[in-house]
């Protein structure tokens, strides 16, 4: 089967690698390695199965850093475990509930990231249905919903676009049950066949709302019946582990660069995951690429001009908190990072990249990614993304780039039980760990005169952050008054 991938890329990379000579610094022999035999597929599946569910602060967790570590020294590669702290934890122990009343069931559950956890023994109330919780709806329910549980409905979500209108939809609906007085909220599962998901999007610790997400088909069951109106109660006992300050590792290995040592590429990937599912396609498949190619470049000695840096980013899903402690810890070094990049969108075929609002950064990406054209990826989007480890590079001023994939089964999948191993496209993953090898060793060769960006400054980035409104996003997200405060990003200028 590999073999036959092999060849059929073959076809298609030669005539990327025939132009190769007009542009600079690339490595043909590292795209043919990567595209050949290498142990990803085996990293990825060793990585998912036996270390899956690696939630920040988990046995887990530790154990897959302590592996990251092996296998890059396995490799040859210089590698080093760095610390970083995270403000606080939450990991969910267990969720049981009941729903009784008009019929007695056991419906399928898990708690929302950052729910408020239930006395001992559990809680048991009655719910109100609201509709899709929109602002009339909650009017419209009135006092009815105080010291209750609200049930709230949610529209199929089966991709990117999807996640993000159930991510803002659920700020505004939380807000409103907290204002309302309800004590809790019954999210309705917006993917199919009682699929459950670690649902992220929340005010944090402050909403002290009881918050759960309940199977798709049990939380219709529940409207139904209600809308004929039956009564229904739901008992519920959410156990969760809550911790102020936990230490955690990311993982750094690097080529050291020949000519200019003291420049940074960075290329990255986090390493944890939720727990439900094994972290496959979020993010494993990505961390498996950064090995593979770190390990492809040494053994066919592969000599960047510039330093090249893998990260295996960590604490991640609670807010991107391992990239932020390494743009802490090496603040002195970001003004000589000439590009950070991360790859968080799965394993569908890397199209091009995000550059984040930085056009100079978007004309020299699209130079550096000619030779691998061939393989598909050819364009940039000069938007910014928020929601994963670029995000405090692009707050530093430091150049910044995103992988854009092909949606493939992301969506769907995201932070779900069903987010294993077997989700992901292992052809298309080869095709990506040689585009991104290929650009990172096109941006660490990039002649000096031809890297003409600079770190930008507070204002530099604040503008960015004006002109494409990201205040949403990042509110969305919990990252917004980090940023305000000035305890997060560029510093403002004396
Ligand atoms: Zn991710």
């Amino acid at each position: 089967m590999k073999k036959l991938i092999f060849y059929a890329l073959l076809t298609v990379l030669l005539p990327a690698c025939s132009a190769q000579k007009e542009v600079v610094g690339t490595g043909p022999d590292l795209m043919m390695s990567l595209l050949g035999e290498t142990p990803i597929e085996e990293d990825l599946q060793e990585l998912c199965d036996r270390f899956g569910g690696r939630v920040t602060g988990t046995e887990a967790n530790l154990q897959s850093v302590n592996w990251g570590v092996q296998k890059f020294k396995e490799a040859g590669v210089a590698v080093t475990k760095e610390a970083f702290t995270i403000p606080s934890l939450w990991i969910e122990n267990a969720t049981i509930a009941t729903v009784s009343g008009a019929t007695h069931f056991t419906p399928k559950v898990v708690a929302k990231y950052y729910s408020k956890t239930t006395p001992k023994g559990g809680l048991k109330l009655p719910i109100v249905e609201v509709g899709f919780g929109t602002e009339e709806d909650f009017e419209k329910a009135g006092t009815s919903v105080k010291g209750k549980f609200v049930l709230v409905e949610a529209d199929l979500c089966l991709d990117v676009d999807g996640l993000f209108k159930e991510y803002s939809d659920a700020a505004m609906i939380d807000a409103r049950a907290a204002a309302a007085g309800a004590v809790g909220i019954i999210n309705m599962s917006s993917r199919p066949k009682k699929l459950l998901y670690r649902f992220i999007a929340s005010d944090g610790p402050d909403h002290g709302l009881v918050n759960i997400v309940m199977a798709r088909e049990d939380a219709f069951r529940c409207q139904r019946i209600l809308r004929s109106g039956g009564q229904l109660d739901f008992e519920v006992e959410l156990d969760a582990v809550t911790e102020t300050e936990i230490t955690s590792y990311n993982v750094i290995a690097e080529i050291k660069g020949s000519e200019r040592p003291d420049e940074v590429v960075l290329i990255g990937a986090h390493l944890d995951s939720w727990g439900l599912g094994t972290g496959a396609n979020d993010n494993g498949c990505n961390v498996a690429m950064m090995i593979d190619i770190a390990r492809q470049m040494t053994q066919l000695k592969v000599r960047p001009k510039r330093t090249i840096r893998f990260a295996l980013w960590n604490g991640e899903e609670q807010g991107y908190f391992g990239s932020w402690g390494y743009t802490k810890s090496h603040q002195q070094e970001l003004d000589k990072h000439i590009m950070t990049m991360s790859v968080d969108i799965g394993s569908g075929a890397i199209t091009g990249f995000f550059t984040n609002g930085r056009p100079e950064m978007a004309r020299i990406t699209k130079q550096v990614m000619k030779p691998v054209a061939g393989l598909g990826a050819k364009g940039v989007l000069d938007v910014p993304i928020v929601g994963t480890d670029n995000f405090d590079f692009m707050l530093e001023g430091v150049g910044n780039l995103v992988a854009q994939h092909q949606p493939f089964n992301y969506g769907i999948n995201y932070h779900a039980s069903s987010d294993t191993y077997d989700k992901v496209d292992l052809a298309a993953l080869k095709m990506n760990a040689t585009i991104v090898g290929s650009v990172a060793l096109g941006f660490a060769n990039l002649p000096p005169e031809q890297v003409t960006w600079k770190r930008q400054s507070y204002q530099e980035v604040a503008d960015i952050i004006e002109k494409f409104h990201l205040e949403f996003p990042m509110r969305m997200f919990g990252v917004w008054k980090v940023w305000e405060r000035g305890e997060r990003g560029r510093k403002r200028e004396k």
